[in-house]
């Protein structure tokens, strides 16, 4: 999760807290008859360019974790998960240090970059990593969102993944900041993509330095934990030198596995 997302978070629990997040919004009546509005403004805006459509209410995020989440690698070994990627700077720099200690890791991509640096995705994949399906803008409010819109969302970050990758399969999705709705899970689950969480998460984008990253994963990690880290959106550099020792330690002390 970036700072930026930190602060939609914070905005949205706020605006959840104080239940007027979308007040005043009401999902649009194109249909509606002139007649019957006295309103002195027009129901279809004229000019679509300058304004933003109303748009429908947000279903609530639920204060529990929805069900069916794998939180959970699935085995002995603890998974390791790069959120926000691909990054041109970062990325390589990750790959490189999986190849070194011989492991796989699963990456956690957003559609919009996996667009702009469709090598990085084909270079995840070559390398015998795993996908996962991270939204198209890491929208945090995503499951919050109608159906179609979360489906086309997701199918949108999917068909990037596979200009990138053709025929990459894409085992996961993963909720920007882990606001999760049932209803998405459902979704995802529909479209073949299992619902990934996490169970150990050293809050790496909030820019800690390196040895309190480490500090957090190993004070946090047993067998079959699911590290949340991030190798994209914004200065990762504390994180990579952490992910030099945490790599080599989680490997010795409990294996490094792919998710299942
Ligand atoms: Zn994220």
């Amino acid at each position: 999760m970036r700072p930026r997302a930190l602060s939609a978070l914070a905005l949205g629990l706020v605006l959840l807290v104080t239940g007027c997040g979308e007040a005043g919004k009401s999902p649009e009546k194109a249909a509606a008859p002139a007649s019957a509005s006295p309103s002195p403004t027009p129901v279809t805006k004229p000019s679509p360019t300058h304004t933003t459509p109303a748009k429908p209410k947000l279903r609530p995020v639920p204060k529990k974790l929805p069900s069916g989440l794998h939180r959970a690698s699935g085995s002995n070994g603890v998974a390791l998960t790069f959120d926000d990627g691909p990054d041109p700077r970062y990325t390589p720099q990750i790959l490189a240090q999986l190849r070194a200690a011989r492991v796989k890791a699963t990456f956690c991509v957003v559609g919009q970059q996996a667009k702009r640096y469709p090598e990085l995705v084909a270079r995840i994949v070559r390398e015998g990593h795993q996908l996962c399906n991270h939204s198209w803008h890491h929208d945090v409010n995503l499951g919050r969102r109608p159906a179609a819109e979360i489906r086309a969302d997701l199918e949108r970050t999917n068909e990037a993944i596979h200009a990138a990758a053709p025929k990459a399969p894409i085992t996961w999705f993963r909720q920007p900041g882990g606001r999760w709705t049932a209803e998405e899970v459902t979704i995802a689950k529909q479209m073949g993509l299992r619902p990934l969480h996490w169970s150990v998460d050293p809050q790496d984008w909030d820019h800690p330095p390196a040895k309190t990253i480490i500090k957090r994963v190993k004070g946090a990690t047993r067998h079959g934990s699911v590290v949340l880290m991030h190798d994209a959106g914004g200065d990762r550099a504390q994180t990579m030198a952490a992910c030099r020792h945490l790599i080599p330690d989680l490997k010795r002390r409990f294996g490094i596995a792919l998710p299942r």
